[in-house]
């Protein structure tokens, strides 16, 4: 079946007898035994929720996988990932990731006795060069948040299990609907279903999905032993909003590319940063593992005021974190999302101040290309004004 049909042909409540189309919610934490030594198949809802296996085996189907797990955050589905690790393993990750999964590995891993090291997972062979034989765990993002850098996915796993390492990828970015990570040869895929997933800014979630049955025992064993599991409300809003995961995506999409070539075009921009772009760095591996740009932009003005200016001044694109939703937003990475990374790290990363990042939704893109038009104009006057009021200043100092 075509990927729309298999986001809305599951069935969504296995041995109910009235045959329920939306997966009702089991908005309970027990159920009750027949006798004291026989388990049915559900006893406690930590260790299991019929809402959440609904979702959990309509998000396994989707990624291709063994078994998917659904977390209360991307950031609890990526602590998971990380407890499979001992004391004195290490994990290799890329030096472009999510602000706050740099302040898990950073600052939490590292008391449990497992080590993190970064490097550019762009450049293969220098990625290569830092692994060591305590290596057990590749972890990338592909398209990189917010520089929407590229990694080849397919040559990173071949590189992890050349180590008997892991390949963990975070595909948040993209959704099961434009890449499938473990297809490629990744042994774990994680989402932060906050995003796409979900795609109506209403649920924090996140999704881990493995292609081995050993793996997915053990994220089991750590689900149910540590208890970030997904409640059951939350459960039945993410099976709701996966629901139109291709509707959202194609509209966002077509939006997202006719506002990257408004960029492109724009005086006051620099540079664009779109894997839809044919110029962007990567974009013939990008075509090759994924289905589509998605709607993640960013873009660099060379100004952090005119930046700034801009970010407030919109107003369809409203300035908050996240990405993903059906609504457009704008935000100053550097200031908001990755600001858990310490300053002299973002330099070194190239990730500059002035870099404005867009999410881009599903309202009509003539008004978002309006909005945008009448942002930068605001900008470039009250930046002309400040100037103006600085020489003033000066002058009057002299
Ligand atoms: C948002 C995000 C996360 C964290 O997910 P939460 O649901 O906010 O915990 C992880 N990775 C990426 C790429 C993200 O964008």
């Amino acid at each position: 079946m075509k990927f729309a049909s298999r986001l809305l042909t599951f069935n969504a409540c296995p041995e109910d007898p009235f045959r329920p189309i939306a997966t009702p919610i089991y908005q309970t934490a027990t159920f009750a035994q027949e006798e004291a030594d026989t388990f049915g198949r559900y006893d406690y809802s930590r260790s299991g929720n019929p809402t959440r296996t609904v979702l959990e085996d309509l998000l396994a189907r989707l990624e291709n996988a063994e078994r998917a797990f659904c977390f209360s955050s991307g950031l609890a589905a990526i602590s998971a990932v990380a407890r499979l690790l001992s004391v004195g393993d290490e994990i290799l990750a890329g030096d472009d990731l999510y602000g706050g999964t740099y302040r898990l590995f950073s600052r939490i891993l590292d008391r449990t006795g497992v080590t993190v090291r970064y490097a550019d997972a762009c450049d293969i062979e220098k990625f290569a060069a830092q692994i060591t034989p305590r290596t057990r765990l590749l972890y990338i993002e592909t398209p990189t948040n917010p520089l929407l850098r590229i990694v080849d996915i397919r040559k990173l796993a071949d590189l992890a299990h050349q180590h008997g390492a892991l390949l963990c990828v975070d595909s948040s970015a993209m959704s099961p609907y434009l890449q499938n990570p473990l297809d490629l040869g990744a042994d774990i895929v994680v989402h932060s279903a906050t995003k796409y997933l979900c795609g109506h800014s209403d649920v924090t979630a996140g999704v881990v999905a493995v292609k081995r049955p050993e793996l997915a025992e053990q994220i089991y064993f750590i689900q149910n032993g540590e208890g970030a599991a997904l409640g059951p409300f939350d459960c039945y809003l993410l099976l709701r909003g996966v629901k139109t995961l291709k509707l959202r995506l194609d509209c966002q999409q077509a939006n997202a590319l006719k506002v990257a070539n408004f960029l492109c075009a724009h005086p006051a921009v620099q540079r664009v940063h779109y894997p839809g772009l044919a110029s962007h760095p990567g974009h013939d591996v990008h075509v090759r593992q994924a289905r589509g740009a998605g709607a993640v932009i960013s873009f660099e003005t060379g100004s952090f005021e005119v930046s700034k200016q801009v970010v407030e001044a919109t107003q369809l694109f409203r300035i908050s974190v996240s990405f993903g939703s059906v609504n457009s937003s704008i935000s100053l990475p550097g200031c908001m999302s990755h600001a858990s990374i310490p300053a002299e790290v973002r330099q070194a990363r190239s990730l500059a101040t002035d870099l404005v990042r867009l999410s881009v939704g599903i309202e009509d893109v003539d008004d978002l290309l309006a909005d945008l038009e009448r942002a930068f104009e605001r900008a470039a006057c009250a930046v002309a004004a400040a100037n103006r009021a600085a020489e003033v200043r000066e002058r009057q100092v002299v």
